[in-house]
């Protein structure tokens, strides 16, 4: 293999540079080429090409988002516009592709293989955790830190104030970051997408803590299940006092990665590269019980992430 080429896609994850500079770095040392391709698919289609080299990829690791660039690109569902991009790696010489980034864009990666033979190789970079058999995906550590950050914050306030919070935080399909982000804060409750919620319950617990002597309470609310708009309106009526609502929005993409990002991100990097080195593609890198291991795209994609419900279990039995 003389020539490779990575992008990220999809939603920005933190973490995502340390990928490509491990992606970078472990092919220049075994004589691959690296091409970057800039803002993803739509990137591809319009050649936003650049060679990268080990000097290219230095101080990128601490960065949040992704120095390449992402992009959402519709016409990427259309079989035309794959053929199209297979055809512009080929003229470029790029024999492998690596594609950092969360289901849809390894939906993409999938069908370049399937239908136009592009080998490719996925490395699951999104905030969500939704991508399944991957314990983790690169991202979700540091977004989970930034809202435990942000909600501790907001129980300072909670607290002086006596007052009931509920925060919104990412998560469409999946409660994975209201779940832990709640337990790890000791938050009241969680309205999570997997359960459907019991207003009714929620406000007797929220009741019933204040009688505990409680003085501040959180509502972690997954922006899959409910805006906190609608938990915020369902509970005030039943108890009796105004609640205040955070939207974290955006920031929980943000920030420089964690460790554990920065370790995870350059663990399947390299993995990825040797993969594509092996002859070897049509896989995504994932984490499993400590080691990173290649999973068939197609078994992947098919399945739906599920939440671990003892974590959610935990929630409720600590809180
Ligand atoms: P995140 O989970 O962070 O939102 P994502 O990769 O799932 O990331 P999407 O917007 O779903 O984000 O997908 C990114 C891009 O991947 C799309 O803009 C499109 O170009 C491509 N893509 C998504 N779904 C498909 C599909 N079914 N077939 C081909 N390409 C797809």
């Amino acid at each position: 293999m003389k020539k490779i080429a990575v992008m990220t896609s999809g939603g920005d994850a933190p973490g995502m540079n340390a990928a490509v500079r491990a992606v970078v770095r472990y092919a220049v040392k075994n004589d691959i080429k690296v091409l970057g391709i800039q803002r993803g698919y739509a990137g591809l289609l319009d050649e936003d090409f650049i060679e990268m080299d080990f000097a290219s990829v230095g101080g990128i690791m601490e960065k949040g988002g992704t120095i390449l660039r992402s992009s959402r690109c519709p016409e990427f569902v259309r079989k035309e516009t794959r053929r199209e991009a297979a055809s512009i790696l080929a003229k470029h010489g790029v024999e492998g592709l690596i594609v950092i980034g969360g289901e849809g864009s390894l939906h993409g990666a999938m069908f370049l293989e399937e239908e136009q033979k592009v080998p490719v190789v996925g490395i699951p970079g999104t905030i969500d955790n939704d991508i399944a058999m991957t314990d983790m995906s690169i991202g979700v550590d540091t977004c989970l830190n930034t809202v435990v950050d942000a909600i501790q914050k907001l129980k300072d306030t909670a607290s002086s104030h006596e007052r009931a919070f509920i925060v919104e935080v990412m998560g469409r399909s999946s409660g994975y970051i209201a779940t832990v982000a709640g337990l790890v804060t000791g938050a009241e409750a969680i309205v999570i997408p997997e359960i459907p919620v019991n207003y009714e319950a929620l406000g007797n617990k929220i009741l019933k803590e204040r009688e505990r002597g409680k003085i501040n309470c959180i509502v972690v609310v997954a922006e899959g299940a409910a805006s906190a708009y609608t938990v915020a309106r369902h509970l005030e009526h039943r108890i009796g006092y105004e609640t205040r609502i955070t939207i974290l929005g955006h920031i929980q993409r943000g920030g420089s990665p964690t460790a554990f990002d920065r370790l995870l991100a350059s663990r399947m990097g390299v993995a990825a590269v040797e993969f594509l080195k092996r002859g070897q593609s049509y896989v995504m890198m994932a984490l499993q019980g400590g080691k990173i291991v290649p999973v068939k795209l197609d078994e992947v994609l098919k399945q739906k992430k599920s939440l671990n419900m003892e974590l959610v279990e935990l929630t409720a039995l600590l809180s």
